[in-house]
């Protein structure tokens, strides 16, 4: 038997959904040193909203390069969808607690409690909705083990978008099922490298029987979003229009924590592209950056593709 365990206070913290956050965070516009810009690879110089339009919807340009508006309100409609799995619970973690035998209260903040089955829906929504506002009859993207692919399918399926997904073959191969619930959305599902699009083939020419790269995959999505009129690509992390989505994340956090009455002291995520981090820790943040709160934050990630504790930080 376990030691039995006493409850100081709930388990879960849900908001009310009227109390789901009405505007997104852009953590950029507290930023006195901003970060620095994305370059366009022709000319070495910062992308224009006019080098990224081929690519990218108009309106998700616009947040990628928003360096000053605080907040941008939540469409309606997306903020009807959130409705379905949103506010998220806040959990106490108390029976880790007891396991690690701190006096320490750990909170996790649980995204996983949606059809798609992580936090990507948060942007994936909001990247159908703003293709389906301009007028597109569809989408690009690669997924890895295939969150962002399914997430999207299903936001897809919802506008009525068609959305084609270019996914790195050895997990096409390996999770069979994650392959075709992209498909039971309706989704086209592409193992990459493939011999649909020319980088495709020359990858393939060059590394024979490779099983691909979440790089190939994005250079795969990305020349099927500009050959095909009507497309645009999108991306599931890392970009500054995903983690503005996922500041849902932490602004309900930190609504449900002041709830509670207690202040964090340190604020842990896991860092893969960095969207759940950001997205966690981005209000945080804008309190330490105003000089309202200070706060300590732990990124974690995998000791075999490290992108903060290893490496240069430089241009790709
Ligand atoms: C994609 C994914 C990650 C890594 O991506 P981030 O952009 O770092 O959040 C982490 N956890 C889950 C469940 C994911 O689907």
């Amino acid at each position: 038997m376990r030691n039995s365990l006493k409850l100081d206070g709930p388990v879960k913290t849900y908001l009310d959904e009227n109390e789901l956050p009405k505007a997104w965070y852009n953590v950029r516009a507290d930023m006195k040193k901003k970060p620095a810009p994305l370059l366009n690879p022709g000319t070495g110089k910062p992308v224009t909203f006019e080098d990224l339009q081929p690519v990218f919807c108009d309106e998700l340009i616009k947040q990628e390069l928003d360096n000053d508006t605080a907040y941008f309100e939540i469409p309606e409609d997306i903020l009807t969808f959130y409705k379905m799995y949103r506010p998220s619970p806040l959990v106490r973690a108390y029976f880790l607690e007891q396991a690690l035998g701190t006096p320490a209260h750990i909170y996790y903040k649980f995204e996983g409690n949606n059809t798609s089955g992580s936090h990507k829906l948060n942007s994936a929504i909001a990247q159908a909705y703003y293709a389906k506002k301009q007028g597109l009859k569809g989408v690009t993207t690669e997924t890895g083990a295939g969150q962002w692919g399914t997430a999207l399918s299903m936001s897809t399926a919802f506008f009525g978008l068609d959305c084609q997904v270019y996914m790195v073959k050895v997990s096409y191969e390996q999770k069979p099922f994650r392959r075709e619930v992209m498909r039971t959305y309706g989704a086209s599902v592409t193992p990459s490298p493939s011999m649909t699009t020319d980088i495709g083939k020359k990858i393939n020419a060059e590394f024979p029987g490779t099983t691909g790269s979440l790089g190939c995959a994005i250079s795969e999505a990305v020349e099927a979003a500009v050959k095909q009129p009507g497309y645009r690509y999108v991306l599931g992390s890392v970009l500054n229009q995903v983690l503005l989505h996922q500041s849902v994340i932490g602004l309900e956090t930190k609504a449900a924590l002041d709830k509670l009455g207690v202040k964090a002291d340190l604020i842990i995520g896991c860092a893969g592209g960095g969207s759940n981090l950001g997205g966690l820790i981005s209000p945080f943040v804008g309190e330490k950056l105003r000089g309202e709160a200070d706060y300590d934050i732990l990124a974690v990630e995998p000791a075999s593709c490290p992108s903060f504790t290893r490496g240069k930080y430089a241009y790709d």
